[in-house]
């Protein structure tokens, strides 16, 4: 009988980060092992709830929400996207420059399908989340990663980005605030980012998901913001700062000189009217998520959870001998570094599984998230202090029997 094999488009898509670790940790846990599982950024498995208005105006408008919607989205909730702009000074990104997705993840393939040919070159962080990375190959374009600097708080390396466009350079992409790395980039730099797409006419994607989860004083600045004459595209959504992950609720909005993207905008709504429409209960969460109180602040400022929770990941991490971390500025994660010296790692998945394995703690290795050195993890600061305090001592432990081999 014939294989059925996968498509080759597929040969070069890697995500990593639900993939063979997350597979041998839930046989083990199909074995009866408790796994400690530090690897996704999904706030409801550790507590995280919801804003009760959020959930309550979903439930109210389930009787309005059978039928399909607009594929752009309903109006109501692209309104209060473009209002919400509006209050964050951008005054240019209309109802109809916004699409609702099922998700980020949704639009990010959307929009890199839209315009990509096949070569076509997307400049994306190193590291990076690394859908970004999977859906440019995907989409038949060619990834090409620019360096983030973690001596310099992992912001980017604008040298090596302007040495890395070719004449096949589409696009910039931008993850602010960062995942994996919690940098949280400073109008200088987006404005550096601005002035190669200017000069060299490329689009800036901007990844703000994490726009509302800062830390101390970090001040996100919205990158379409900056410059009216760069065509941005910049997404976000109710993931993360609403907990919601599972509604699948995001957004993208196009601004700048769209008239030169006339042509690229047609094929993002062909694309967008060809998968029909967004997930309509989740769109009817957007207006009052965005509208209501802002219950995310009670888990950021001094007392709340998420920053203590990032102080004590911070803490525990550093006190091990060969580890530094970066201290994130924004979002759920910690991108810590093992000293080469100490831990001389040459395949860090492999670590991974082990310490999986030893000790029953599941993180991300850093090679996931294309990073360029097997010498760093993710891990997420959503568990409580407790778990947190368990799962680090347990990688401590780990790499202690690591140093004595
Ligand atoms: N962008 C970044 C940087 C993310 O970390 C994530 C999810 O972890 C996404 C996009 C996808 O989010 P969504 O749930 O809206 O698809």
């Amino acid at each position: 009988m014939a294989e059925f094999k996968q498509s080759t488009k597929l040969h070069n898509v890697l995500y990593d980060i639900r993939g063979p670790l997350l597979e041998h940790a839930t046989r083990m846990e199909a074995e009866g092992h408790r796994i400690l599982k530090l690897n996704i950024g999904n706030p409801a498995p550790f507590g995280f709830e919801a804003p009760d208005a959020v959930l309550v105006d979903m439930i109210r408008n389930l009787p309005n929400a059978q039928g399909y919607s607009d594929s752009r989205g309903i109006l109501s909730a692209r309104t209060a996207v473009s209002q919400y702009y509006q209050t964050r000074g951008i005054q240019t990104i209309g109802v109809d420059d916004i699409y609702l997705g099922n998700g980020v993840s949704e639009l990010i393939t959307l929009s890199l399908n839209a315009l990509l040919n096949n070569g076509d070159e997307v400049l994306i962080p190193a590291p990076d989340y690394p859908l970004w990375t999977a859906s440019v190959s995907l989409a038949g374009g060619t990834p090409v990663h620019y360096l983030n600097v973690e001596e310099e708080g992992w912001l980017p390396d604008l040298e090596d980005m302007e040495a890395k466009i070719t004449d096949r350079t589409k696009g910039i992409v931008i993850i602010n605030p960062n995942n994996p790395t919690g940098a949280v980039y400073p109008k200088e730099t987006l404005e550096g980012i601005l002035e190669l797409a200017r000069k060299h006419d490329l689009i800036v994607f901007s990844d703000e998901i994490y726009e509302k989860i800062l830390y101390d004083d970090a001040e996100h600045i919205n990158t379409a913001g900056l410059a009216d004459d760069v065509l941005v595209i910049t997404f976000s959504g109710l993931s993360k700062a609403y907990r919601v992950c599972g509604f699948r609720a995001g957004w993208m909005a196009i601004s700048g000189p769209r008239h030169l993207a006339a042509d690229y905008i047609e094929g993002i709504n062909l694309l967008t009217n060809m998968r029909l429409c967004a997930n309509v209960p989740a769109q009817h969460a957007i207006q009052t998520a965005l509208g209501g109180y802002q219950s995310i602040n009670d888990l950021i400022l001094p007392g709340g959870r998420l920053l203590e929770q990032r102080d004590a990941a911070y803490n525990l991490l550093t006190a091990i001998p060969g580890v530094s971390v970066q201290k994130a500025k924004g979002a759920l994660y910690m991108f810590p570094k093992l000293d080469p010296e100490v831990y001389p790692i040459h395949d860090d998945e492999k670590f991974a599984l082990e310490l999986l394995k030893a000790q029953k703690i599941l993180i991300s290795q850093g090679t996931a998230f294309n990073w360029v050195r097997p010498d760093h993890f993710r891990l997420v600061t959503l568990p409580n202090v407790r778990d947190l305090t368990d799962a680090v001592g347990r990688i401590g432990t780990f790499l202690e029997d690591w140093r004595a081999r």
